[in-house]
């Protein structure tokens, strides 16, 4: 079987369905079929800088870090050890954390204090 070589178009387009799984944007995603997958279906350089907006801020410096340190050529682990110590590393854990609690089928949070009549 012979694979034709990927074009400059379709790379791109693959590392931005990458950094969707990554960054979870699949879960700001109206479309049925990415919620359902949990990763973006669509066009990727559509729905990736549409949905990268709606990111908490932390996780959008999170990746703007990643970009940096890239573009200065430094090694990705390195990368991620700054960007923990400039605290997104949590900000995308915490991220993370609140997509996985609000899928369905997920145990829901207990009412606030107050709120519950
Ligand atoms: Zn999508």
């Amino acid at each position: 079987m012979t694979r034709r070589p990927k074009s400059p178009e379709q790379s791109l387009i693959e590392a931005m369905r990458g950094w969707g799984d990554v960054l979870l944007t699949w879960r700001l995603c109206p479309r049925t079929a990415c919620a359902r997958a949990r990763a973006c279906k669509g066009d990727a350089r559509d729905c990736f800088p549409r949905h990268f907006k709606l990111l908490p801020q932390g996780v959008q410096d999170w990746f703007a870090g990643i970009g940096q340190a890239q573009k200065e050529g430094a090694p990705f682990d390195e990368a991620i050890e700054w960007l923990d110590s400039e605290g997104l590393g949590e900000a995308l854990g915490a991220w993370c954390e609140a997509v996985e609690q609000s899928l369905p089928g997920r145990p829901k949070p207990p009412p606030l204090v107050g709120e519950a009549k």
